[in-house]
C-alpha cells in the first residue's frame, strides 16, 4: 500500500523526522509513502524563506532514499494556492516535486476551520462552510496540483455529517466533477479525528466516480509514524465496492496505479 499524504517535523504540526518515518514503514503494511509538508500560502508569502525549508525536506528525502530499501516520494501539501497563485506556481516550478496536494485550512473572514465546534451558531458553521466550498471550488479551476487532499475537512470537526451533505450536495458534486474533468485525484483522507466519516467518504467517491472521476489516492495525513496507513485496508475494501479497480500514488507528478 502506498500512503501518499504524510507530514514530517517539518510541518509545524508534525512530530517526526524523515529518517524516523522511513525507519518506520515496515511495521506499517505501506511500501511507500510521499512526505506532504505544509506549505499554507496564505501565512507563508516569503519565498526564500519557503524554499530553504523545502531544500531541507528534499535533501533529508534524498538521503534516505540513497540506501536501497527506501524509496519515499517528496512531495507538498499546499494550503490556499488559489489566493496567491504566481506564488504557488513559484513554488511548484522550483522544486521536482513527486506530488502536490490543494488543500483549504482557512476561509476569509473566519480562520482554520478547525475551529469550528459543535455549540457554534448554525448560521456562523454554514457561512463557515460555504466559504470553504467557495474556495475549494476556486482552488480546482486553478488545477495545477495533482491531488484535492480532505475535501471533508471540516466534517472533522463538526458532528452534521448528512445536513451538510444535503445543504452542499450541488457545490460539493459541481467541485467532484471539475476534478475529475481535469483528470486530477480525489484522496481518500483518513485522519478523522475522532469522527467516523465512513458515510461522507463513501458518497464523494461514488459521486466523483459517477463523474467520470477516475484516479484516488490514500492518505493517512500522518503527524506522528503510528498514523501512517490509517484504516487504508477498510477504505480500499470500500472503493473495491464503489466498482474501482485500482488506486494511485504519484511519482514525478504521474499518477502510478495499484490494483485492488
Ligand atoms: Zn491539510
Ligand atoms: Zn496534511
Amino acid at each position: 500500500m502506498y500512503d501518499s499524504h504524510v507530514h514530517s517535523e517539518n510541518s509545524k504540526d508534525g512530530h517526526d523526522s524523515v529518517q524516523k518515518i522511513a525507519d518506520y514503514l515496515p511495521h506499517t503494511g505501506i511500501v511507500s509513502c510521499a512526505i506532504t509538508d505544509h506549505c499554507e500560502l496564505v501565512k507563508e508569502t516569503q519565498f526564500d524563506v519557503i524554499e530553504e525549508r523545502f531544500k531541507k525536506i528534499e535533501s533529508e528525502i534524498n538521503k534516505v532514499n540513497k540506501t536501497e530499501k527506501y524509496n519515499l516520494m517528496f512531495g507538498i501539501e499546499l494550503g490556499s494556492a488559489q489566493m496567491n497563485a504566481a506564488l504557488a506556481e513559484k513554488i511548484i516550478n522550483s522544486f521536482n516535486f513527486d506530488v502536490v496536494l490543494g488543500s483549504v485550512h482557512s476561509v476569509p473572514d473566519f480562520d482554520d476551520v478547525y475551529k469550528l465546534r459543535e455549540g457554534n451558531d448554525i448560521q456562523l458553521i454554514r457561512s463557515v462552510l460555504k466559504n470553504y466550498f467557495d474556495e475549494i471550488k476556486k482552488l480546482v479551476i486553478w488545477n495545477k496540483f495533482d491531488v484535492l487532499t480532505h475535501l471533508w475537512y471540516p466534517v472533522r470537526y463538526i458532528n452534521l455529517q448528512e445536513q451538510i451533505f444535503f445543504e452542499f450536495k450541488t457545490e460539493i458534486e459541481e467541485i467532484l466533477s471539475l476534478l475529475a474533468q481535469n483528470n486530477k485525484a480525489l484522496e481518500v483522507n483518513t485522519k478523522a479525528s475522532g469522527k467516523d466519516l465512513t458515510q461522507f467518504i463513501l458518497t464523494c467517491v461514488q459521486l466523483f466516480a459517477q463523474n467520470g472521476g477516475k484516479f484516488i489516492t490514500l492518505g493517512s495525513d500522518a503527524h506522528y509514524v503510528e498514523d501512517i496507513g490509517y484504516d487504508f485496508n477498510r477504505m480500499i475494501k470500500m472503493l473495491h465496492n464503489c466498482g474501482f479497480k485500482y488506486y494511485v500514488y504519484y511519482k514525478n507528478r504521474e499518477p502510478i496505479t495499484v490494483q485492488i
